[in-house]
């Protein structure tokens, strides 16, 4: 599945933890080394949108997640058909079972930040530098000069 990070560029997955039985914690980092930024997204299911006629009980019916891959609650995978931008933090997943039709939405949100983007720390220093007295930033000057 396509994770992006909040920067633009795509993040991989490099594990995933299961939290309960509808929810999963996604390990991410961006590819950008500009960026840096490693952060958690969790995954859970939402409600379904078909429901094989073979499915029964219906209610019973979900998916998890498997390693990086979403599993129908048939035991076999599903495909993301289409990802819904809800926000920059949420996105909807829609998918559908490969192996006894079921269709549902997965619900992706972001969910915190493991270590911050250098962006992010790049911005924080240039607005601290600029909040600080001219002696300060001065002194800044000074100190930076030294490396
Ligand atoms: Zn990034
Ligand atoms: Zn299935």
């Amino acid at each position: 599945m396509r994770i992006e990070c909040q920067c633009g560029s795509r993040a991989v997955i490099s594990r995933s933890k299961k939290e309960d039985d509808a929810s999963v914690s996604l390990f991410c980092s961006c590819i950008d080394p500009e960026c840096g930024h490693t952060f958690v997204s969790s995954l859970s299911f939402k409600h379904s949108l078909f429901v094989p006629a073979s499915a029964t009980p219906s209610a019973s019916l979900g998916a998890s997640v498997v390693g990086k891959r979403i599993v129908c609650s048939c035991g076999e995978r599903a495909c993301i058909q289409k990802t819904n931008r809800l926000s920059a933090n949420v996105a909807d997943l829609y998918c559908e079972c490969s192996g006894c039709g079921h269709r549902f939405v997965m619900v992706r949100a972001f969910s915190h930040t493991l270590s911050p983007s250098a962006h992010t720390t790049e911005a924080l220093a240039l607005a601290l530098i600029r909040s600080v007295t001219p002696s300060v930033r001065k002194t800044l000057h000074e100190q930076l000069a030294l490396f």
